[in-house]
């Protein structure tokens, strides 16, 4: 893919000679603990937004407003728990500008030291033989975030205009189910968020470690239950096995028909909602860098139900796939316990893809497992519902966002990334994508391997510095119109 070239090179020199400050930066987040999930923790998750107030405003940003979201809600364990306000700023508003929204989140998962980390989790590392960055939020999501930020110290330094109109968008609940989110989103769609193009996330990674990616699509997910019940309370199998009907029983039937173990959905009428695979999408998985050792490496096994790279990322990423979770009220300890479960649940989930509608997705899986009861002819009580459900996504991976995000990668990593998707879902994409109409771009920094949610996480210093390369880059190609 040719494409004519932006003088991007002060832009890339002043982030190069600014990598030092930048590097500093992060430090300085990486020391706030913002961890959402608890609650002691919570004034430090408050002053990460504070923190961040400060630099947005240090840069020049205007119009900064922290947004209250009231109280959380239970199961909490003070009432009056606050959450942490989402962060929204501005860079310019010149209406002949495109307007490009960020977001990112400020919050990070728990770390102890304890949990094995071999550094301070809240103590950035700085690994100067490896070039990597070690502390908790390095790549989940304070790299990305603060990477906005850089590129706008590197563009007042050089006294260059923004290309594009920005919108800061930053959340500090993310890892905690995002609450306040959506409707937050909702309510500024025609207030703050007005006028606003393109959506930009920046918290997914690499498919692996060496290549460069765009992420163009993520699989929804249906979650159901079965719940089958017959005694009045648990029985003994010395007593009663053989002489009434074990719920148990009929449950492992009914999971049995669900899929089997080549991974194929027994479900009636699935596969025929799932959009027809073209010629240039195929195409899109021939490049990508992938293959069966990795999958195996990831599993810690050899047990992979496809043969090639491209069936294994097709399926991962563009088919459904049914897994069966487990069975509330069953025995589930080490022994041989005699017992015979008087009510059993069974969970089972379905990765949705494109254009699988979601309300015939439950409809079908009810019909089907309604069916498959009644030729049981069970006595036992039986009933199927959805316990929750959140749609895919998919986006134009030629659109003018992703092209513009191409040329910039090429340009700072000379090659042409690969079009990815990921087999689970990022809710906030759909939320975005739905509440301001416009197209959402994911834009990863990090590697695969970059360890997000357990210990050691690390964030590659040339990941980082050419992340912020290719984030302004980004801005550059987008604005131009590209
Ligand atoms: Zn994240």
């Amino acid at each position: 893919m040719s494409y004519e070239k932006l003088d991007l090179q002060p832009f890339f020199d002043t982030v190069d000679e600014l990598k030092p400050q930048f590097i500093e930066r992060l430090r300085k987040a990486i020391a706030i603990p913002s961890v959402s999930a608890d609650e002691t923790l919570r004034p430090q998750v408050v002053k990460m937004a504070h923190f961040l107030v400060d630099e947005l405003k240090s840069l020049g940003f205007h119009d900064i407003q922290l947004k209250d979201l009231g109280t959380q809600p239970p199961p909490v364990a003070d009432p009056k728990l606050q959450l942490p306000p989402i962060v929204l700023a501005r860079f310019g508003s010149n209406p002949d500008k495109k307007t490009v929204l960020v977001y990112g989140h400020y919050d990070v998962q728990p770390a102890l030291k304890d949990d094995g980390w071999a550094t301070e989790p809240f103590e950035m590392t700085l690994n100067e033989a490896q070039d990597i960055m070690y502390g908790r939020g390095t790549t989940d999501d304070k790299g990305p975030v603060i990477g906005w930020l850089n590129v706008i110290e590197a563009h007042n330094k050089l006294g260059w205009e923004l290309p594009v109109n920005l919108v800061v968008c930053f959340e500090g609940m993310e890892e905690s189910g995002s609450l306040g989110l959506d409707k937050l989103v909702e309510d500024e769609a025609n207030q703050y968020f007005k006028g606003v193009d393109q959506v930009t996330i920046s918290d997914n990674y690499w498919l692996g470690t060496k290549k460069p990616v765009l992420t163009y699509g993520l699989r929804g997910c249906n979650y159901y239950q079965i719940i089958v019940e017959g005694p009045g309370a648990d029985l003994h199998s010395g007593i009663f096995g053989g002489i009434i009907a074990e719920p148990m029983t009929d449950l492992v039937h009914l999971m049995g028909e669900l899929v089997d173990n080549k991974g194929k959905i027994l479900i009636p009428g699935v596969y025929d909602m799932v959009a027809p695979l073209t010629d240039k999408e195929d195409a899109l998985y021939d490049n990508i860098d992938f293959s069966v050792d990795e999958l195996n490496a990831a599993s810690g096994s050899e047990t992979a139900l496809h043969e090639n790279k491209k069936d294994i990322l097709k399926h991962r990423w563009r088919y459904p796939s049914l897994s069966l979770h487990g069975i509330e009220g069953a025995f589930s300890g080490a022994g041989a316990k005699t017992v015979i479960p008087a009510k059993v649940v069974g969970k089972f989930s379905i990765r949705t893809v494109p254009d699988i509608d979601s309300g015939k997705l439950d409809q079908l899986v009810f019909e089907h497992v309604t069916k498959k009861w009644q030729e049981l002819g069970s006595k036992n009580k039986f009933k199927v519902e959805l316990i929750h459900d959140g749609n895919y996504w998919v986006s134009n991976p030629f659109n003018k966002a992703f092209t513009a995000a191409s040329h910039a990668t090429q340009d700072v990593w000379n090659v042409v990334p690969d079009m990815t998707r990921e087999g689970g879902s990022i809710p906030i994409t759909l939320t975005f994508e739905k509440a301001l109409g416009v197209d959402v771009l994911l834009l990863p920094m990090g590697r695969g391997d970059d360890g997000a949610h357990s210990i050691n996480e690390k964030l590659d210093v040339p990941n980082y510095i050419n992340g912020c390369k290719t984030l302004g880059g980004f801005l550059h190609y987008y604005g131009r119109g590209e």
